[in-house]
């Protein structure tokens, strides 16, 4: 028996409620991991409290992250005793997910932990820190280097957008932090940003062109701010585009791509081939600043993450929701 996050749907509504479950509906998979630690991203709020369509079967054991030792085999890659972590692939949405004590999978979809990190900062890190370290490296193969000017960050009191803040200022970008939240203003400094922007000047209907001030942008908001990051990128600038907290629409025109030639680059965490992810993981080790990450990060129990989530999607979760399952 183990205990897990259980999303049912039925006559009597949509619920989320931690259970304790048996290990025989655990579903199909060749690797058993004993889970230590999960997370909760915006997706796990998603879910947990219906918002949005994530959960695609029921019952489900929501939670896009997890670390833990694996405990049972058939993978050729894993051994009982290993130490994992997931992030994505479906998992939570279509496949039971981690926030539970145990977890049954499909191999491939594992990563080793990274040596340089605990189980614990792996899920500080999470989903959001690897999708900010795509973000970075899509802005770096479209040679947006330091020299070229300021960054701009949305939604940086969240998870994503605080990672990162913290992960270009310490690779010595001039970092602009744009938040709804001007009480986090010391914080955001704190993890590296230079300035800080009211989102408002970013949420109503804009120009189609602005005045050019990003050498690049990580936004996590979408909708009328993604529109208006574009409208404000500088000649050839590089916006990645890899949320939609402010909404899944994109008013914009074709004027910032055909009269200033800017990049609009996606990002998809989920379905990132293996080879991309791990390389994401290994410059995490590299170039992620610990104390920052410290700075980043709160931990709850497994029974918080339910009213968590909609204090999380409400917007009032600052940084990152590492879940110890078993406390
Ligand atoms: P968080 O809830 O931690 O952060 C989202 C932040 O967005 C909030 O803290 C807030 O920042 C800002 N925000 C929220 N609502 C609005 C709004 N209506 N208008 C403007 N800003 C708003 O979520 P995550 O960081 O985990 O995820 C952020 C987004 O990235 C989500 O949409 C998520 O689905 C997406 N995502 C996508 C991935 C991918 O693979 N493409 C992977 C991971 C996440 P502030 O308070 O500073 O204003």
């Amino acid at each position: 028996m183990f205990k897990a996050i259980v999303i049912e749907k039925d006559e009597a509504g949509y619920r989320a409620t931690l259970k304790t479950v048996e290990e025989t509906q655990l579903p199909e998979g060749n690797v058993s991991v004993r889970v230590s630690h999960s997370t909760l991203n915006y997706k796990d709020g998603l879910a947990i409290t219906g918002r949005g369509p994530v959960v695609r079967k029921f019952p489900m054991v929501p939670g896009v992250d997890m670390a833990g030792i694996v405990e049972a085999s058939s993978h050729p890659d894993y051994r009982p005793g290993d130490a994992v972590m997931l992030n994505g692939w479906g998992v939570g949405e279509t496949h039971w997910g981690g926030l539970a004590q145990k977890i049954r999978l499909n191999g491939d979809w594992l990563v080793p932990l990274p040596a340089g990190f605990t189980p614990r900062q792996a899920m500080a890190i999470g989903t959001a820190g690897y999708t900010a370290m795509l973000c970075v490296q899509a802005l770096e193969r479209h040679d947006v280097t330091p020299d070229k000017g300021e960054i701009v960050v949305t939604g940086a009191a969240g998870g994503v957008g605080g990672m990162a803040v913290a992960l270009l200022s310490s690779l010595g970008f001039t970092v602009v932090a744009v938040s709804g939240r001007p009480e986090e203003a010391d914080y955001l400094r704190q993890l590296g940003a230079v300035d800080i922007l009211d989102r408002s000047v970013f949420a109503a209907p804009g120009k189609p062109l602005g005045r050019e001030r990003w050498a690049g942008a990580v936004d996590v908001v979408g909708s009328h701010t993604l529109a208006n990051v574009c409208a404000t990128t500088r000649y050839r600038g590089v916006v990645a585009a890899c949320g939609l907290a402010g909404g899944m629409d994109f008013p914009a025109t074709v004027a910032p791509f055909i009269l200033r030639g800017i990049t609009l680059v996606g990002i998809d965490s989920v379905m990132c081939p293996r080879e991309d992810r791990m390389a994401a993981w290994q410059r995490l080790e590299q170039d992620l600043d610990m104390t920052r990450l410290e700075l980043l990060t709160q931990e709850i129990g497994l029974a918080e993450a339910i009213p968590m989530a909609s204090q999380l999607l409400d917007g009032h979760v600052r940084g990152r929701l590492i879940v110890d399952v078993n406390a």
